[in-house]
């Protein structure tokens, strides 16, 4: 590959920041602005995404706008590298929830702008990169859901070479009742955070696909321990979910925190524990009838089985 030929991401087909091969290992680590960062494993899977061994030329395929916002937002909710092989790329796409009514996008454009602006009379920037993080496809998308909200009253918006708006009284006000009720699609995912691979698969394996196929959207804080301002974070993201799923294994003080905090607030608290760890509970939760799961198929199942059982939509 010479220097001037800009290497290009196979599922997004923008250029990517860095890619590199591992053939010994037929492994690719490619780091894309708008994708994430996310490892190809298998050739049959590099035959689906078309690649022709050089990450340059894909005339052959169009992009996979539907696969950029899966592996964005399954990066985003991890920050670790999402891992595809084959199989995990054919389950990703036919499981991941995609919203596509406005009315949901909504809720995910004026968070997204609310999470961003610092401080009220400034213009608030969304760089392209962004789109798939919103569930949005393209740029077009992207314009028509800002004149939604021109419409709405809740934004100002100009469309010029960069994409700027400004956070209207209304659309303050529609921010704060966002917050303040709970009829949101947020799940909260109360769980042991660090470097637990099997934890770590369990919440791309279960939790995730679980919480999205009953048509709502994970919440997860990755981090080791709470500070001042994280806990902040976490009060604000608590009450603003709908429910909570609190996975219990490897005995995370955290998770109990944030499962108590939810049921002060009345929201519905999921108790999930690894069977073999039941023993391990810091006080009896069994009262709360626990899914005891013994692998990730397990707990996705009965995840999905309660979720679509015990919560309204
Ligand atoms: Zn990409």
């Amino acid at each position: 590959m010479t220097d001037s030929q800009k290497q290009i991401c196979p599922i997004c087909h923008n250029p990517a920041n860095d890619i590199k091969i591992e053939d010994h290992r037929n492994q690719y680590y490619i780091s894309c602005e708008y994708c994430g960062k996310y490892i190809i494993n298998g050739h049959k899977l590099l035959r689906e995404l078309c690649i022709k061994n050089n990450f340059v030329n894909f005339n052959k395929h169009d992009p996979d706008k539907e696969l950029s916002i899966i592996i964005r937002q399954t990066y985003e909710q991890t920050r670790k590298e999402v891992y595809l092989t084959y199989e995990i790329y054919d389950k990703l796409k036919k499981e991941f929830y995609i919203p596509t009514n406005p009315l949901e996008i909504i809720d995910k454009i004026m968070e997204y702008l609310g999470n961003k602006v610092n401080n009220f009379s400034d213009a608030i920037e969304i760089p392209k990169k962004d789109i798939p993080l919103l569930f949005l496809k393209n740029e077009k998308d992207l314009k028509t859901m800002l004149i939604f909200l021109k419409n709405l009253d809740y934004i100002d918006y100009n469309d010029n070479q960069t994409i700027n708006c400004f956070l209207k009284l209304k659309g303050w006000s529609y921010l704060a009742r966002l917050h303040s009720k709970s009829d949101s699609n947020q799940v909260f995912v109360a769980m042991k955070m660090g470097d637990d691979e099997a934890l770590n698969n369990l919440y791309i394996n279960a939790i995730n696909p679980a919480i999205t196929s009953t048509g709502f959207f994970p919440f997860r804080i990755d981090m080791e321990e709470h500070n001042e301002k994280i806990c902040d974070r976490i009060i604000a993201e608590i009450k603003k979910s709908k429910f909570l799923i609190a996975d219990f294994t490897g005995q995370s003080c955290n998770v109990y925190y944030e499962a108590g905090f939810a049921m002060g607030l009345g929201k519905p608290v999921i108790f999930c524990c690894r069977k073999d760890e039941v023993e391990n509970l810091k006080f009896d939760t069994r009262q709360y009838n626990h899914i005891l799961w013994e692998n990730d198929a397990d707990l996705k199942e009965a995840l999905i089985n309660r979720i679509s059982a015990t919560i309204k939509k």
